[in-house]
């Protein structure tokens, strides 16, 4: 489609990972059991959850600000700008979030730009072994250029 562009996620891929605090523990053990793949990759994370990964992991996780402190809202900017490929994401469907907005916020933005989001465990087992980890992976997005000028043309 005219609106669409082609992009590739490439072989080596830029991961977020996040974890609500009472899946902390469940996304620091996850992991541990994926560090030779994980290791291959550029990772980042919010705050709290990159810090731990690093410390109990060994792994070198970039940190963002801590999500209830706008580090979600990072992340989500950076899946605009085309620089986050692959989302890990154990949130906590028990436990209100003050920053409940900015989540909602980062899963529709994963959506519009069709990036990978495991939101539970088995999530991101299945995509963590997807052939997808090793290779390229084109897609097509929404053409923000083309839109924005078919729209300032039709308002
Ligand atoms: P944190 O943020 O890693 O700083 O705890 C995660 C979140 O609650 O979104």
């Amino acid at each position: 489609m005219d609106n669409d562009v082609l992009l590739t996620i490439g072989r080596t891929k830029t991961i977020a990972l996040i974890a609500h605090d009472q899946k902390k523990p469940l996304l620091i053990e996850w992991c541990k059991q994926n560090k030779e793949l994980l290791e291959k990759h550029n990772l980042c994370g919010t705050g709290t959850t990159a810090r731990m990964i690093s410390d109990k992991t060994g792994l070198n996780v970039m940190g963002y600000n801590s999500g209830p402190l706008g580090g979600d809202q990072q992340i989500g900017a950076k899946v605009v700008e085309g620089k986050i490929d692959l989302i890990i994401f154990f949130s906590d469907p028990l436990t209100p979030q003050p920053h409940d907005p900015d989540v909602k916020a980062l899963m529709r933005i994963a959506q519009v730009y069709d990036i990978p989001i495991a939101v539970n465990k088995a999530t991101a087992d299945f995509l963590i072994t997807s052939k997808f980890m090793v290779k390229d992976y084109n897609h097509t997005v929404i053409d923000f250029n083309h839109n924005i000028e078919e729209r300032s043309k039709a308002l």
